[in-house]
């Protein structure tokens, strides 16, 4: 599940390079120059758990009322998002 490998060539794609991803949708691969991106699936995963934990954190340990939780844990999974998405497998982007 956290394999760092390209997709479309089985080796290994570097940090150096991956870290790429949270500034630019799509990187090269190092070897195949393959366009990889982003998985839609994770995305969407690490979007629910960072927004789902912000908000259950706030409403557990403060007084701050739904509706201003729910904008902080929107903020937050916007932020912190892209992150955790780099460290999870990429796909093949479309050309
Ligand atoms: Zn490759």
């Amino acid at each position: 599940m956290f394999s760092r490998n390209c997709p479309n060539c089985g080796k290994l794609v570097p940090w150096q390079k991956r870290k790429e991803l949270l500034i630019v949708d799509t990187i090269h691969c190092v070897y195949c120059t393959k366009p990889l991106c982003l998985s839609f699936k994770y995305s969407f995963i690490n979007a629910l758990i960072i927004g789902g934990a912000t908000g259950l954190f706030l409403s557990r340990y403060t007084d701050l009322s739904i509706e201003f939780i729910v904008i902080i844990a929107v903020f937050a999974g916007e932020g912190l998002q892209r992150c955790l998405d780099a460290l999870f497998p990429l796909k093949v982007a479309k050309e």
